[in-house]
């Protein structure tokens, strides 16, 4: 399916609650799930793996000709706006798309409310307090609207997927003007249009997730990192997780459009890059004409000249051989990998459907450490996933201390709606999953502690982000191995790589001085 295809398919569709002239269409109010089960026609579905397989087949087109109409080059002169993003990098990354594409609409950024004409809401559904944030945010925004009439609230995002959230704002915050999901990103001048001049909601989700849009404007957050996705969706369909539906099915953008870009980036004086995806390890696996994996980009990549290019998130299951040789050879390739484990029990892992074991999962940890033997791991683990005992969560304790990661984003599992671990029972108390919650931290403080530790009085290399958000007068930055180090230093020193001698270690971050005459190592 072609762009003006999809354009012509996109379900556009205007509701507004006062309106009933049509005399057919019942008011907001009385409207029911169905009513609005329209817009996901095809999304909303139960995620299995047989479905997952069939999706993977379908083609996926990629469009060089994204494009701002004439008549919204100037829509937004004169007027403000202002994104909220909630959740992963993926909707940082977005966010930036969405402010490029704006600011070639007129508009101008701005941080206070009061100002802004335009207010996007990107938001995250990944767990339920994600959610809760949101909808007290829109609450928050509604006298905002009752004052200016005329400003465009919208939500879109991973939240805007769901259809239960549609209709919880449709028919509960009525002050939302616009809905728009994922997939709908490039379109937002002829939503930002239609919010505009109708003055009736506008939602737009499109339940087909395939294409990838190229050449979007983007307006980046910094001048010394940078976010670059490789791939996008996810097909892997863990059974606790919302994102398979949210984002749809992994596609991988074309090897030689990510290497313009990174180019692109070095050209212009970045210094790290991130290359993002959900799961970064299947990248390539969905070309027909190629073989061509991440382990090959990344070796492309590393020939170019940017000082440090990292990647996450991996998932365990995809990570192969070649892509260790490939990192193990350093260089511009950072050896600190983020390896999401969720759980140090075999038989949670099988009912996450994760696709290995606690054996195979540390097994792929000894190669990598075979191959980079200072490597810096970090993870993602979850607690109490339904019915996950004592001694199942003790084995999760056991491998986080056998791993040996410097650090780990610990959550409490959260149910979400239309996975197949929600419509699971589950035995564990609340009170017993946030008591395993503060265990796990505990350890997972005391191993971040010990292995900062391990850098007083050694000399790294930091890529000098700013001023410290505590005090302007220190500088603060990331070492290879991402660990955050605070430091006195000139002004200078921003946006370039600088010797620091670490005098004090914290538990989650260093605190050092600048090693005098340091030149930026390319
Ligand atoms: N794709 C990555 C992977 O597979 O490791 C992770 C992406 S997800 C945005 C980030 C993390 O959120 C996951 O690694 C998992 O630990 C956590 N997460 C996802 N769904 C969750 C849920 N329902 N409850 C609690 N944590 C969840
Ligand atoms: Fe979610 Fe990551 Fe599993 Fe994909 S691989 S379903 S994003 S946890």
């Amino acid at each position: 399916m072609d762009e003006k295809q999809r354009i012509e398919q996109a379900q556009i569709k205007q509701v507004n609650a006062a309106d009933r002239k049509s005399g057919q269409d019942k008011p907001l109010h009385e409207k029911t799930s169905a009513d609005f089960a329209k817009y996901f026609e095809t999304t909303y579905q139960p995620p299995n793996i047989n479905k997952a397989r069939k999706r993977g087949r379908e083609k996926i087109d990629v469009h060089y000709d994204f494009d701002i109409p004439e008549d919204m080059r100037t829509i937004g002169e004169g007027k403000k706006f202002l994104i909220r993003t909630y959740g992963c990098q993926m909707n940082e990354h977005d966010t930036e798309v969405m402010a490029g594409i704006l600011t070639e609409m007129g508009y101008e950024a701005t941080d206070d409310t009061n100002k802004a004409d335009i207010i996007l809401l990107n938001t995250c559904a990944i767990r339920e307090n994600a959610e809760n944030k949101v909808f007290g945010e829109i609450g928050h925004l509604k006298p905002l609207k009752l004052e200016n009439p005329d400003l465009i609230l919208g939500v879109c995002g991973c939240m805007s997927q769901q259809e239960s959230v549609v209709n919880r704002i449709l028919k509960k915050h009525q002050h939302i003007d616009l809905i728009f999901g994922t997939h709908n990103i490039h379109r937002l001048p002829h939503l930002v249009k239609e919010a505009m001049f109708s003055k009736a909601n506008v939602v737009e989700v499109w339940s087909k997730e395939g294409d990838i849009i190229e050449n979007l404007p983007k307006v980046r957050h910094g001048k010394v990192k940078a976010w670059v996705n490789i791939m996008y969706g996810c097909d892997k369909f863990c059974t606790y997780c919302i994102v398979p539906m949210t984002r749809g099915k992994e596609r991988s953008r074309r090897p030689e459009d990510i290497i313009q870009e990174v180019r692109h980036l070095a050209a212009n004086g970045y210094k790290e890059i991130t290359l993002l995806g959900q799961n970064v390890n299947a990248y390539g696996k969905d070309f027909e004409d190629i073989s061509f994996g991440l382990g090959d980009l990344m070796d492309e990549l590393s020939k170019i000249d940017i000082p440090r290019v990292r990647f996450t998130t991996s998932h365990p299951r995809d990570f192969d051989d070649r892509l260790i040789d490939v990192l193990a050879k350093g260089g511009n390739l950072l050896d600190h990998i983020h390896l999401p484990v969720q759980s140090g029990s075999s038989e949670i892992l099988r009912k996450m459907n994760r696709k290995y074991t606690r054996e195979s999962y540390l097994e792929l940890v000894r190669k990598i450490k075979k191959a980079m033997p200072n490597a810096t791991l970090t993870t993602d683990i979850i607690v109490g996933f339904p019915n996950e005992t004592e001694e199942q969560f003790e084995e999760t304790m056991t491998l986080m201390e056998e791993v040996g990661f410097e650090s780990a984003y610990t959550f409490i599992y959260s149910p979400r709606e239309g996975t197949p671990a929600a419509a699971r029972k589950d035995d564990v108390p609340m009170e017993v999953k946030k008591q395993r919650l503060y265990r796990l931290n505990e350890l997972v403080n005391k191993q971040s502690a010990e292995s900062m530790k391990s850098y007083k009085d050694k000399t790294v290399k930091v890529l000098v982000e700013g001023e410290s958000k505590k005090d302007p007068n220190v500088l603060a930055g990331y070492t290879e191995r991402n660990k955050l180090v605070n430091f006195k230093g000139p002004e200078s020193a921003i946006g370039k790589i600088v010797d620091v001698k670490i005098t004090e270690a914290k538990t989650w971050s260093l605190d050092g001085v600048m090693v005098e005459n340091t030149v930026e190592v390319k």
